[in-house]
């Protein structure tokens, strides 16, 4: 199975969404706004700094819905070359999304429509999860070879060292260790090449710097083409 993450690997958030999201929440103007803002430098404006420091734990709160907000989710775009890649890929292996996004009907209603409209293949097939922990074991739960495509393959990484810290008292740990080590590959989208910390021993971590190298960087890990009627 292809698991693949959602915001950063296939979708990208509009620079435009989030201002009105901070507009609507924060009640900011937002006024004189450079045209070619990054969504990260969004963060750093100085009236949503200010905010920020005033209001710590209202502000907390709406950081962390950003990817809950229907304005935000709608408005999102598809990274270059992820539709065209995961339909091809969805002809030979099981394609499934994974993602850490708010998990209530509303959000999950949007992101399966996002996919349906964006022709992603098998856009109801998505999991909502609360952790990187829980990603992986949602992934490991079934049986066979899986593949994780995640522009965040650090907090997996971290994630697993976690697992590994519990594995002593935990059989079940172990077994998600092992079952990984095995079965697991991790694909480091974004990435051009992996740090010592980006890599969890005997876990095989592929790097794809974007999806048009999808080719060079991952076709090894795709099955031969399945036969049929033979
Ligand atoms: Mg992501």
């Amino acid at each position: 199975m292809f698991a693949v993450d959602i915001d950063g690997t296939i979708a990208e958030g509009r620079p435009a969404a989030l201002l009105d999201y901070f507009r609507e929440t924060c009640r900011l103007a937002l006024v004189d706004i450079p045209e070619d803002i990054t969504w990260w430098d969004i963060f750093d404006l100085p009236e949503v700094v200010a905010y920020r420091k005033l209001h710590r734990k209202r502000y907390q709160r709406i950081r962390e819905n950003v990817m809950g907000s229907l304005l935000v989710l709608r408005a999102c775009t598809p990274v270059p070359g992820a539709v065209a890649q995961l339909r091809r890929v969805s002809q030979r292996e099981e394609v499934k999304y994974v993602t850490i996004r708010g998990d209530d009907l509303p959000s999950q209603k949007t992101t399966r429509a996002w996919l349906a409209q964006l022709g992603f293949p098998n856009s109801d097939s998505v999991v909502f999860c609360r952790s990187f922990f829980q990603k992986i074991a949602q992934v490991m739960r079934e049986p066979g070879e899986h593949v994780i495509i995640d522009d965040r393959y650090a907090q997996l990484v971290e994630a697993l060292h976690e697992v590994e810290e519990q594995a002593g008292d935990d059989p079940r740990y172990q077994r998600m260790i092992e079952g990984a080590r095995r079965r697991l590959t991790i694909v480091a989208f974004g990435a051009t090449a992996l740090a010592e910390q980006d890599l969890f021993p005997g876990v095989r971590t592929v790097a794809l710097p974007s999806w048009d190298q999808f080719d060079e960087c991952c076709g090894a890990l795709l099955r031969e083409p399945i036969e049929r009627g033979a």
